[in-house]
């Protein structure tokens, strides 16, 4: 089904603004058993809203569908990186907002790591999580947390059994959303008078300015821009007080909001924000027509080079299972006749298969096969690149890497 309407202002001036054509949900990897069976795909189409400026998928899937394949492995805390970024956030925000023994309510908790670090620095906090085994694993820290998809009927529940929250957080949850309203709406309803609510997700503007699109999959239902963002708030009678971009996921969008007291209220982050998403084009449809053109014909340069290294006999080995290369492969429509295997260190991929394009996951080990051999990595996970290289360099040194902005090794 297509959606006809904008999840955040009910608008149905909805333009087409990038097609990438089919694909799986990005987020679901293959089981050996499974192979025999089709993996649906679905149109990857988005849709910018002319009235506040977001951008959302036209195409709408099963939540369930979406997310029974999901491989639970990945923790808050399963990088030395995560875990640094989840400290550092934990302390920035609770300096920023002045929060003194507060009440803090995590949405999409995961496995409880960044609720723990409020609770170390003597406030309380509880999580939401619809994944039973990531509230286990939250109960093990410590970490209270009730298993559901946030909701109305979730903030009634806290309200009746705790108070009004001092400070509700939602990372990279909001954009999952098919309801974004009606979550933003239950958040205010949560939110204490003098609260925080603070939200964090891959920003559009940073994806299109870079020339990145494989934030874009079935499971990011919308995509945020500054002015989006203020649509959504002003909606609920929540206001923005400080916005900024933070380098994380590629580049996310960090948004503090509190409840609306006076429309004195103005944030300069936010106008300048605004103003530069204007002039970058962000909610102009020509905007985007440049951008898919210039996508189709790096990919064609990029598979071009691609062919050619295959043609000389040259392994290629992909870095990083995530739902993001899940876009790329899909998009640049490689399969194992191009990409002999696609590595990660999560144990619950291995042995598994990439939707769709179906190619081998395997662990990182397996460079150590091409040793006498010439092999390129092309690396999935971008944003990771600068960890990656050297721990991959480590494996074999003869690794050369090779990316669509740079199709000669580098
Ligand atoms: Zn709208």
């Amino acid at each position: 089904m297509f959606r006809k309407s904008c999840l955040i202002c009910e608008s149905q001036n909805l333009k087409e603004i990038l097609n990438l054509g089919m694909h799986p949900f990005a987020d679901t990897f293959i089981p050996k058993e499974d192979l025999s069976n089709s993996d649906k795909a679905y149109p990857l189409i988005c849709d910018l809203c002319s009235d506040c400026g977001g951008v959302q998928l036209r195409c709408t899937t099963n939540p369930n569908d979406r997310y029974c394949g999901v491989d639970y492995s990945y923790t808050s805390s399963n990088s030395n990186f995560s875990r640094t970024h989840w400290q550092d956030y934990a302390q920035e925000v609770i300096s920023k907002i002045s929060l003194k023994e507060g009440f803090v309510v995590e949405i999409g908790s995961n496995d409880g790591y960044l609720a723990e670090q409020f609770i170390a620095k003597g406030h309380r906090a509880i999580g939401v999580d619809p994944s039973p085994y990531m509230a286990k694993l939250a109960k093990e820290r410590g970490v209270e947390t009730l298993i559901e998809l946030f909701s109305q009927k979730t903030s009634e529940e806290i309200l009746k059994n705790f108070e009004k929250a001092d400070l509700i957080i939602a990372n990279n949850v909001f954009n999952h959303s098919e309801t974004p309203l009606n979550f933003a709406k239950a958040v205010a309803n949560l939110l204490n008078e003098e609260g925080s609510f603070i939200f964090e997700l891959p920003y559009w503007g940073e994806s299109i300015e870079s020339g990145k699109f494989d934030q874009i999959y079935h499971e990011h239902v919308s995509y945020f821009t500054a002015k989006s963002s203020a649509k959504i708030m002003e909606k609920v009678g929540l206001y923005i007080s400080s916005i900024e971009i933070v380098d994380y996921h590629g580049g996310s969008l960090r948004v503090y909001a509190k409840k609306q007291k006076n429309s004195e209220d103005h944030c300069e982050e936010l106008h300048k924000l605004i103003q530069k998403e204007n002039n970058l084009g962000l909610f102009d449809v020509k905007k985007y027509n440049l951008f898919m053109n210039n996508l189709i014909y790096q990919r064609n340069k990029f598979l071009k080079s691609l062919y050619t290294l295959k043609e000389k006999g040259s392994n290629i080995i992909a870095v990083g299972a995530a739902a993001k290369g899940n876009t790329f492969l899909n998009f640049y429509q490689l399969d194992k006749s191009i990409i002999d295997f696609v590595t990660d260190s999560s144990p619950h991929k291995k042995e598994k298969y990439t939707p769709l394009t179906r190619i081998p996951i395997v662990g990182d080990e397996v460079f150590e096969k091409y040793l006498d051999k010439e092999v390129y990595a092309l690396i999935l996970s971008w944003n990771l690149a600068d960890i990656l290289k050297p721990i991959l360099s480590k494996i074999n040194p003869d690794i050369k890497f090779i990316s669509p902005e740079k199709t000669i090794a580098l």
